[in-house]
């Protein structure tokens, strides 16, 4: 069966589609953001039947099912498990001047990484494994971005 797209040419109409969007961040979602955003402090929980910690928090665990009801607090440093380095500007993307970096970040006391910002390292100075720390906004809104990004933890090698 002929089709009509192999006898011409492709009209092609670009353009860009804005989809602003609000929901509510949940209870689990609420009380992390809350605690980023008035203590500094990050939160992870706890799976009830295999002992895993997730951070961000989960309410359940995605490997047993069980509730994770236990929330633990997490240190503000962790390990950089992988990473990238941004070394040209994005037109509609500039979290940070270039460059910046995104990594895997597995902080103390969790057994999962998250991605988040990286800034602050020397060239060549990210390695899988390194310990890295939070840098807090100094006006934090309760968003993922009240951590600004992180950065080799210093006296730390
Ligand atoms: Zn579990």
């Amino acid at each position: 069966m002929e089709d009509w797209r192999d006898k011409q040419e492709l009209v092609v109409m670009e353009g860009r589609i804005k989809v602003p969007y609000r929901w509510s961040a949940g209870e689990v979602g609420t009380r992390y953001l809350e605690s980023l955003r008035d203590e500094k402090r990050f939160l992870g929980t706890k799976c009830g039947e295999c002992g895993k910690v997730y951070h961000v928090p989960r309410r359940n665990c995605p490997h047993c099912f069980a509730e994770c009801s236990q929330w633990v607090e997490l240190g503000s440093t962790g390990i950089l498990e992988t990473y990238t380095v941004v070394r040209r500007q994005h037109p509609q993307l500039a979290p940070l001047p270039l460059p910046y970096g995104y990594g895997v970040i597995k902080l103390e006391g969790a057994d999962t990484g998250f991605l988040h910002l990286l800034y602050e390292f020397e060239e060549g100075g990210l390695a899988p494994g390194m310990r890295v720390e939070a840098v807090f906004a100094d006006q934090r809104e309760g968003n993922i971005l009240d951590v600004r990004y992180f950065r080799p933890a210093k006296g730390v090698s």
